[in-house]
């Protein structure tokens, strides 16, 4: 999400990397925050900004049955948020009736065929977004990287990251700071195989690509007690960079070089 500061009050771009509950679940409450809550805490929204999504597109007719059953990014947040039909219709009145403000938002449903390369996806006031079509199972995904003041953020989404034009690699190459999927050990195998990144494979993509520090997100019940094995397998693999592992509210300050607060450094 970006655009946000402390309170989150002048959020204006929204990245969804692929539409499972688990990526996509907090979109509600904080849009009701955005335009609600934060008002009566005195962080009045700017009422010419523009909430903007970006997610991927429907996958093509020909794709397997379980892959058709993701729609566009833009029908999943009309059928959330639009003023006439979305089962959240009735934050547009909060929007307008509490915050004196309309709800607008934007969508851009994104391009997700892993042939493509990677994209720029927007452009604007010193902030470059860049998508790549990763592999997820069925579901239509993407991987972002966010460039601003010559700093690169870079977000894996959930992909297995086995592709055979490396899309991993070239969006993350030589990121200051890659949020990777870790959600599986190199032994869990099938069905989590095909959708998630062992952590060998974690190593290989940051050591290929040069990333400076490494962030373990996505951890689940199998990989949260397995941490330093998961580790070990990265630096196996051949990372020599920085490695953390992500926790809520963990902030990341990449313009302050040498000062690392220490909880943020955890390898
Ligand atoms: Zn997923």
């Amino acid at each position: 999400m970006i655009g946000a500061n402390r309170t989150g009050d002048q959020l204006e771009l929204v990245l969804l990397s692929h539409l499972h509950v688990d990526h996509v679940g907090d979109i509600d409450p904080i849009v009701k925050a955005l335009f609600f809550h934060n008002r009566l805490a005195g962080f009045p929204r700017d009422p010419s900004q523009v909430l903007q999504f970006f997610g991927p597109n429907k996958a093509p007719a020909n794709a397997p049955p379980p892959a058709l059953r993701f729609p566009t990014t833009s029908r999943f947040i009309d059928a959330h948020f639009d003023a006439g039909t979305g089962i959240e219709a009735y934050l547009n009145d909060f929007a307008r009736v509490i915050g004196h403000i309309p709800f607008n938002y934007a969508v851009q449903s994104i391009e997700h065929d892993n042939t493509l390369g990677v994209r720029t996806i927007y452009d604007q006031d010193g902030v470059v977004i860049k998508a790549v079509g990763v592999p997820h199972g069925p579901a239509p995904s993407l991987a972002f990287r966010v460039e601003y003041d010559g700093k690169s953020v870079v977000y894996s989404g959930d992909t297995t990251s086995l592709s055979a034009n490396s899309n991993m690699i070239e969006i993350a190459r030589d990121a200051d700071l890659l949020i990777y999927d870790t959600a599986i050990l190199d032994s869990t195998g099938l069905p989590f195989s095909q959708l998630h990144t062992t952590p060998t494979r974690i190593g290989e993509v940051a050591r290929d690509a040069g990333v400076k520090h490494l962030v373990l997100s996505h951890i689940t019940a199998i990989t949260e007690r397995t941490l330093d094995e998961v580790k070990r397998s990265i630096r196996q693999a051949g990372y020599r960079g920085r490695i953390s592992v992500a926790k809520d509210l963990r902030v990341y300050n990449l313009d302050r070089k040498g000062r690392r607060r220490h909880h943020d450094d955890d390898d």
